[in-house]
């Protein structure tokens, strides 16, 4: 017992020692010089500039057009579709905001891709459907999570009759853990308390088993975090009815890439393949010609339930199996990939689900809290931005030269 208690003691001040300056560090200010305009500092700036999307690629694809579906009184899905102009070949599908606060990073990619990728694209051939926020809701109330605290990524469940909703036992165990049913008091107690804690946690289930209990969703705690719903939620039913849309039109190759932050380096974005990707993660990294790619090979690989790439795979197998279809996740990375990034990253989302369920008693510990989630999933550090740029343009040009969806004359 003693030892025990020896054990946590010590893993609590090295976690102290070693990780509180870093936690400091970046919640005081957020860089205020962002990159030009493409990277949003509101939900309606970035709904804006997708609405311009129309004209922008109007010269080519002259059927372009916005669509936009009300998920309730103020919050819409929004949506550019164009179509292929002569023969419907390819089709690139872009979706943001699935987890809502990704979305302001997200969007910023949509932006390059309309502006700078677009016009290699052969719009004879080559149709777009762009979804601006999948998770509107999240994206302006900066959650990751929507209206009825689901995140969408573990929403997409092919069908709920067969689902069990209480498989996630390393949750259940760790629940009194991550739903902290406290009020948020002083920053300095509230973060001692939390690496006292994570550190007894780590001796007594390991660091693994809190990682797999985030990672794979729980359907049991509506209260808690990684909650992937009961039903389908309305933005998950109408991009479920999208997909379908999707799948029974001309189009013979779909290529779908779907985009989020944090999880990953912070400044390498890496290609998250879905299970369904039969290539080795060497393989692949060849084939694209890009050096992140996570494959079910790699050694972190990992699949969550109700998956939205996982879905739209299955649906197609049972819809249209003789189609090409290619759907896979960007991830920006933002803390980093160590086990201190992990630890950060699990201490920032339970923070501000003990915020957002039970509030705080100090304005200044919300606002530290808020800046630190945001952080989490929209980093405003200039080179953050501009690496993440720079890879997005690599692997969409990547994977689309694989693909065989450049014009000829494009690939090098
Ligand atoms: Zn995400």
């Amino acid at each position: 017992m003693l030892k025990k208690g020896i054990m946590i003691l010590t893993a609590a001040a090295v976690l102290l020692v070693f990780i509180y300056p870093y936690a400091i560090q970046s919640l005081n200010q957020r860089d205020t010089h962002s990159m030009e305009d493409v990277f949003p500092k509101s939900y309606d700036e970035s709904r804006q500039t997708f609405l311009s999307y129309e004209n922008v690629l109007r010269p080519k694809w002259t059927n372009v057009r916005h669509d936009s579906f009300s998920l309730n009184e103020k919050d819409t899905i929004d949506s550019i579709k164009a179509d292929a102009t002569e023969e419907k070949e390819n089709l690139i599908m872009l979706t943001g905001g699935v987890h809502g606060i990704e979305g302001y990073a997200g969007s910023a990619m949509q932006s390059i891709f309309v502006r700078e990728l677009a016009g290699q694209l052969n719009e004879k051939t080559t149709g777009l459907h762009i979804v601006h926020a999948v998770n509107p809701w999240g994206m302006k109330n900066e959650r990751r999570y929507n209206e009825h605290n689901v995140d969408l990524n573990r929403n997409f469940v092919y069908d709920w009759n067969s689902f069990d909703l209480s498989q996630n036992r390393n949750y259940e165990e760790l629940n009194e853990f991550f739903e902290r049913e406290k009020r948020v008091g002083h920053m300095l107690l509230h973060d001692a308390g939390f690496y006292s804690r994570v550190a007894a946690r780590a001796v007594t289930s390991g660091t693994s088993a809190i990682e797999q209990a985030l990672l794979t969703g729980q359907y049991a705690y509506p209260k808690g975090v990684y909650y992937g719903g009961t039903k389908d939620e309305p933005s998950t039913a109408y991009m479920k009815g999208l997909f379908k849309d999707i799948l029974e039109s001309g189009y013979k190759k779909i290529v779908h890439i779907d985009l989020h932050t944090g999880y990953g380096p912070r400044y390498q974005m890496s290609i998250f393949s879905s299970s369904k990707e039969t290539m080795t993660e060497k393989e692949a990294e060849k084939a694209f010609n890009y050096p992140l790619v996570f494959t079910p090979d790699s050694k972190d690989y990992y699949v969550t339930n109700g998956d939205m790439t996982e879905y739209f795979y299955r649906l197609k197998e049972e819809l249209s199996p003789e189609k090409e279809l290619y759907s896979t996740t960007f991830e920006f990375g933002t803390l980093g990939d160590g086990t201190v990034a992990s630890i950060q990253s699990l201490k920032r989302t339970i923070e501000e689900n003990q915020l957002y369920f039970n509030q705080s008693g100090s304005k200044k510990s919300e606002d530290i809290i808020h800046n630190r989630y945001l952080e989490l999933f929209y980093p405003s550090e200039e080179k953050w931005r501009k690496k993440a740029a720079a890879d997005f343009k690599d692997a969409v040009n990547g994977v689309l030269a694989y693909k065989k969806i450049l014009r000829e004359e494009e690939i090098e």
